[in-house]
């Protein structure tokens, strides 16, 4: 675009969302930054609209001077879908100032809110009404449920209640040449043609803007228990959540699995944690149960016949809501304790629940035949089939002086990683989506005819290409 057409389109944008509604690039640099340092952002320019009708005006002046625009929910996306850049000219349209609950029914089971609702807001507006929301992630102080519809999110309880996409019954959404969708229904069923909520979702902002969604609520479960149990192996790890998904009668709601050095970085790099047991073990696993009162009985049985088998090593099971959290913190925190750590690869893998041993053997070994002296810290919600593989330089080396010196070893260790997952029949990308990081895998590794089905959808719906350029196709 010339440069007086911009300057003229970028004046109109400040003039519809006024004054306090923009920030320039040197004013608005947390919009910017990649936490793990992968890509430079740049816009000249943030608007945060605060309504839906700020937001069609934007996308329409957007599409008709054919300027880009990159949605930007909490800014927690792992594949950088959120960050605009130089190649790409676009503004940035972040939703935070559009956060308002706008209805919650109880009879009904749904909630109405504003796509830059935190979910840590919205979880917290279910529960004072005794309903559950069932989305919770480490970034829930921080992610808005716009990000996590466009991102499709997994997180701890995908286990029992779904990703994202299950727990939307409605949508509203701005589509590029500014006509709003009004697709806010709140009902179970609706066979009335194509679900293009179901198309936004997972979308990652590269189709129209979300603005407000309905939601699916469940009544609170009366008793909720965190329980630590350590096994021997992921094949361990697996057995015992077949046993507890039979025996508990689908109370059970997250199944995560922890490494050895996962738990050693998160007591190196956050000393007032602490290991709830009194020795090391090679695997961990936490998991939570929620259901009826009088529960605890039975998940106490449950974990006292598995340590009987030999299946269960060691079990802490969390006698208040300070040591379920404790417990909880340990794994939590991975994001961080992985950053600290030097990690250079972070894969999000999804198996089919019975290869996940497999996949965890083969990729553990193809990275150690590249450099025996790497660090694995393999962890994950292993109860949905989603393991994250991070790797390390070797212990006391720096990682910029690692890559420097093994210039390939990030490459070939994703490869390792995406072989691995594709002869274990998995998904490169289980929850966050495919944004700037992956388009490439996407070609590499996506079914051709879907692909070029998605090229079709995105030329019906974005014709000038305006949304979210450069993430995902
Ligand atoms: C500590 C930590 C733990 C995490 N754990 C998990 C986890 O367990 N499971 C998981 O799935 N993810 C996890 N994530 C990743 C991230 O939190 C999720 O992907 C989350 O859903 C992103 O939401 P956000 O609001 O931050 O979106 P952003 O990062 O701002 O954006 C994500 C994508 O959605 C688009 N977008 C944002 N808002 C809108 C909108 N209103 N309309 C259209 N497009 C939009 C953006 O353009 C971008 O492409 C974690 C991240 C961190 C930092």
């Amino acid at each position: 675009m010339a440069t007086c057409n911009l300057e003229n389109a970028l004046d109109t944008l400040k003039t519809i969302v006024g004054t306090r509604g923009w920030l320039s690039f040197e004013d608005a640099q947390k919009y910017f930054i990649d936490p793990r340092d992968r890509i430079q952002g740049y816009a000249p320019l943030v608007l945060m609209p605060q309504s839906t009708l700020h937001v069609s005006e934007i996308l329409r002046i957007c599409n008709s001077t054919k300027l880009g625009i990159v949605p930007f929910g909490g800014g927690t996306g792992g594949v950088c879908g959120h960050i605009a850049t130089r190649e790409q000219p676009s503004v940035v349209l972040s939703l935070e100032r559009m956060n308002s609950i706008r209805s919650l029914d109880i009879i009904n089971n749904s909630m109405t809110v504003e796509a830059g609702c935190i979910l840590k807001a919205v979880q917290e507006a279910a529960r004072i009404n005794d309903r559950r929301f069932g989305l919770s992630l480490a970034s829930e102080g921080s992610c808005q449920i716009g990000g996590n519809l466009a991102s499709n999110a997994g997180g701890i309880q995908v286990l029992r209640y779904g990703n994202t996409r299950d727990l939307c019954l409605g949508i509203e959404a701005v589509m590029p040449d500014g006509s709003i969708l009004n697709d806010l229904q709140t009902v179970r069923k609706n066979n009335t043609g194509y679900d293009l909520r179901h198309l936004l979702i997972g979308s990652e902002g590269t189709l129209g803007v979300i603005t407000a969604a309905a939601l699916k609520l469940l009544p609170l479960p009366k008793e909720s228990i965190s329980a630590m149990v350590s096994v021997r192996s992921p094949d361990s790890a697996v057995e015992l959540l077949h046993l507890l998904g039979d025996r508990l009668g689908g109370t059970l709601s997250a199944f995560e699995l922890m490494s050895y050095l996962g738990m050693k970085l998160a007591l190196q790099y956050f000393p007032v944690q602490r290991d709830p047991f009194s020795k090391p073990y090679s695997w961990y696993i936490i998991m939570d149960i929620e259901g009826r009162k009088g529960i605890r009985l039975e998940v106490e049985n449950c974990l006292a016949k598995a340590f009987e088998s030999g299946l269960v090593l060691d079990s802490v099971i969390g006698q208040s809501e300070a040591q379920r959290n404790q417990l909880w913190q340990l794994r939590e925190l991975a994001y961080e304790y992985n950053k600290l750590a030097g990690a250079f690869c972070s894969s999000d893998t999804a198996v089919p629940i019975d290869q996940i041993n497999t996949f965890i053997t083969r990729v553990t070994r193809d990275i150690l035949c590249i450099n025996s002296e790497l660090r694995i810290n393999t962890y994950g919600h292993i109860g949905d089939g989603n393991i994250h593989i991070n790797v390390f330089p070797p212990e006391h080396v720096d990682k910029a002086d690692f890559l420097k010196t093994h210039p390939h070893i990030q490459k070939n260790t994703y490869e390792c990683v995406n072989q691995a997952t594709q002869l274990c029949g998995g998904s490169i990308s289980a929850e966050h989506g495919i944004g700037r990081m992956k388009t490439d895998d996407l070609l590499a590794y996506g079914d051709p005819t879907k692909l070029s089905l998605m090229r079709a959808i995105k030329q019906a719906i974005d014709p000038n290409g305006i949304m979210n350029p450069g993430a995902v196709l």
